[in-house]
């Protein structure tokens, strides 16, 4: 890897800052001053920036507890977004794993490992993420049976060419739902519960496969996913 791009990914610096600190002989590379952007370094190489060693980092898990009013998209919006609240290095190289709309709270994985992620949302991994819903209309009796039935053979969606993957609903009480989907539709929990004639006044996401938002972590705060969770999926 050039030094530039090595000392731009392991720094706060961008790539121009980073040939700035060269050039001011900031940086040595197995304790000799390197000023050229172009030098190749190699993983082993001990790659110093005022006296601090260097270290790319690895792939990187998380887990947010989402709250209300935070954004999962990179660019900068009316919201904060979700990247915002990860006091991590380099936390916008970190992606959502499955977003969460604006207003829906809850468990929110981000890592920067494409491949991990497809498992956890490609809908062929049929990885469980169970939601918690507030409904606007009370939802009980042979009405509840009807659009549980429904739910479980699928429900064809507007504007969609395929009807929802098999799901799970349970009614916890007339006005709230657990809904447990192996999809991550667009808006999916909302036009389902739209779809049975009913409307979704909160969301908060539950789990994700046997992942589940522990209770010791609030809204906003977050954590990195152990080395056991990762394997999981
Ligand atoms: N389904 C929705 O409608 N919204 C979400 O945020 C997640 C799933």
């Amino acid at each position: 890897m050039r030094l530039d791009r090595f000392l731009s990914e392991t720094t706060p610096l961008t790539r121009s800052l980073a040939k700035r600190a060269l050039k001011g002989g900031k940086v040595t590379v197995n304790g000799v001053a390197v000023k050229q952007a172009a030098t190749h370094v190699v993983m082993e190489d001990e790659v110093r920036f005022n006296g601090e060693r260097l270290a790319l980092v690895g792939l990187r898990y998380v887990m947010l507890h989402k709250p209300a009013d935070v954004e999962c998209t990179a660019r900068r919006g009316l919201y904060p977004r979700a990247i915002d609240l990860i006091d991590l290095p380099k936390a916008e190289r970190l992606q959502p794993v499955g977003r969460l709309d604006v207003d829906t709270t809850g468990l929110l994985l981000l890592t920067d490992d494409g491949q991990w992620s497809h498992r956890v949302t490609s809908p062929r991994h049929r990885c469980d993420k169970v939601y918690l819903a507030e409904l606007a209309e009370p939802l009980e009796g042979a009405a509840a049976e009807r659009a549980e039935a429904q739910v479980r053979e699928g429900i064809l969606l507007e504007d969609d060419d395929t009807p929802t993957a098999p799901a799970t609903l349970e009614l916890l009480t007339p006005t709230q739902a657990k809904l447990t989907l192996t999809e991550g539709r667009y808006h999916q929990v909302k036009r389902m519960f739209g779809a049975l004639g009913n409307r979704v006044v909160a969301l908060h996401r539950h789990s994700i496969g046997s992942i589940a938002l522990p209770d010791t972590l609030a809204p906003g705060e977050w954590r990195e996913l152990s080395a056991e969770e990762i394997a999981r999926f």
